[in-house]
């Protein structure tokens, strides 16, 4: 068997490595190879600054002898597709790893492709990584391809390792890609099918349609050959969903991926507030130690101790939708916050760019106030130390003081995740918490028959 990871392929100007993935399984499909699973979809960091979109990277994984000549065909020909299929030259670097696994356990890659959905890895890790295991894993063929500045390489072995870890959670996307001549035209997906579908496969996918903005959520806006990827945990469902959209224009073709798409992978780390490192994602958790301050934009950002680990300020975009929410903490709260961090300049420090917010107990937050009256009214002071008297009855007392009175919390206790339109790839959305990861499905011909119109 051949893992073939790919990445970095395309540019803002367009193409896409899921698309160079369609044409390479397309091949494969046609030329009698079988693959071993559905194609993976990796998204890795969000906060990698020098990502394309959503930092996605695929690895197919093919069944091919590669003790016979055929090995080096497929390999052959998967090289000159990615040469002559991506944006060399436009900004992208692209990066190729060819794993021929015979059954070793390749527990470095996996440990490189875990680090990868959280940390920033380098092109010389990703290759120390491959020299590794060449030298100590027997049998393990390892070869990579790098164009351009070889960055691609890092994000080619992510997915590698990915797809040959056994995932505790993953989902599905089916993409449908357009025709070349469409590329760069209006996307003409009708609205209300996008609903109905929605609708129509509730709980099993997910992030179609933003109900509050009145927004698609299927269709991306770039010059890229996606049309639209519908996402969720099962399979056939996906395929269902693909019929019951109505598109104006003829397609590509479209192709199923598993993936880590919708499940919160990048934020399984805790950060270690004390030496927070620059574009890391992962969670805090700690006490709210200022007040929430809005600024302008809506934004809102406060500070979060976290347990004598330091002291971190968190940062809430409006575009989030959860700014509102960030506003009415206070301070002595108790939060999980997730999030990517920011890297510091010479005025800023360091900043969590929240992306989920756990509220695990909530303060008492009183406030004083001057002591009722007898007579039910409130007593008014009499000046510095001179006590307190009722301007109704007439009422006077000295040694009396301010009392404590609660103030109502309209905070709940739980969770609060972005608006859908600020999901990333990787953010595991509310219908998901319930549903259990399905059991994926292995057949070829099934899915063979499903690549095709
Ligand atoms: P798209 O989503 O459209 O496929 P993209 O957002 O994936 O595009 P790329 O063009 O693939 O963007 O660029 C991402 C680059 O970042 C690649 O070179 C990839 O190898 C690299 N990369 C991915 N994850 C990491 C990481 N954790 N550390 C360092 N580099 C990374």
């Amino acid at each position: 068997m051949l893992l073939i990871g790919i990445d970095d392929t395309d540019s803002r100007q367009g193409r896409c490595t899921t698309h160079l993935a369609y044409r390479i399984v397309d091949f494969l499909f046609s030329n009698g190879y079988d693959l071993e699973e559905y194609p993976f979809l990796a998204r890795l960091n969000p906060n990698i600054p020098w990502k394309t979109r959503g930092n996605g990277a695929v690895c197919i994984k093919v069944d091919v002898d590669m003790t016979s000549r055929e090995g080096e065909h497929v390999m052959q020909v998967v090289k000159d597709m990615v040469a002559s299929n991506s944006m060399l030259g436009y900004g992208a670097n692209p990066g190729i790893v060819f794993l021929d696994r015979c059954n070793n356990n390749i527990e470095p890659i996996i440990k490189f492709a875990r680090d990868a959905l959280w940390r920033v890895m380098s092109l010389k890790s990703a290759q120390r990584v491959m020299e590794e295991c060449k030298e100590y894993y027997d049998g393990v063929s390892i070869e990579y391809i790098a164009m351009g500045n070889g960055q691609g390489i890092v994000g080619a072995l992510a997915a590698v390792g990915l797809a040959s870890l056994r995932l505790e959670d993953y989902t599905f996307e089916v993409i449908a890609y357009r025709r070349h001549e469409m590329c760069g035209m209006p996307r003409l997906i009708d609205e209300t099918s996008v609903i109905a579908m929605d609708k129509a496969t509730h709980p099993y996918t997910f992030n179609n349609y933003d109900y509050k903005h009145a927004r698609v959520l299927i269709a991306p806006h770039g010059p890229d050959p996606v049309l639209f990827g519908v996402r969720g945990d099962d399979p056939s469902m996906l395929i269902d969903a693909l019929s019951m959209l109505k598109v104006h224009e003829p397609l590509e073709g479209h192709l199923l991926f598993r993936s880590n798409q919708g499940t919160d992978a990048h934020l399984a780390n805790m950060l270690d507030a004390s030496n927070l490192k620059a574009y890391t994602s992962g969670y805090l958790y700690g006490t709210v130690a200022s007040e929430p301050v809005a600024i302008e934009g809506g934004h809102t950002f406060f500070a979060l101790e976290c347990d004598g680990r330091g002291r971190v300020l968190c940062a809430v975009y409006e575009p989030t939708g959860l700014s509102p929410i960030a506003q009415m903490l206070s301070i002595g709260d108790i939060l999980e916050v997730g999030g990517g961090v920011r890297k510091g300049t010479s005025k800023h420090p360091k900043v969590l760019n929240v992306e989920y917010i756990r509220v695990v107990d909530l303060a008492r937050k009183v406030r004083y106030m001057n002591p009722l009256c007898m007579c039910g009214k409130r007593l008014k002071s009499e000046g510095k130390g001179k006590g307190y008297g009722c301007k109704y009855c007439g009422y006077r007392v000295k040694d009396a003081e301010k009392v404590g009175v609660d103030v109502p919390r309209h905070l709940g206790l739980g969770l609060y995740l972005p608006d859908l339109k600020a999901h990333r790839h990787l953010t595991k959305p509310l219908k998901r918490y319930s549903i259990k990861p399905g059991s994926m499905r292995l057949d070829i011909d099934w899915f063979k028959r499903y690549m095709y119109y």
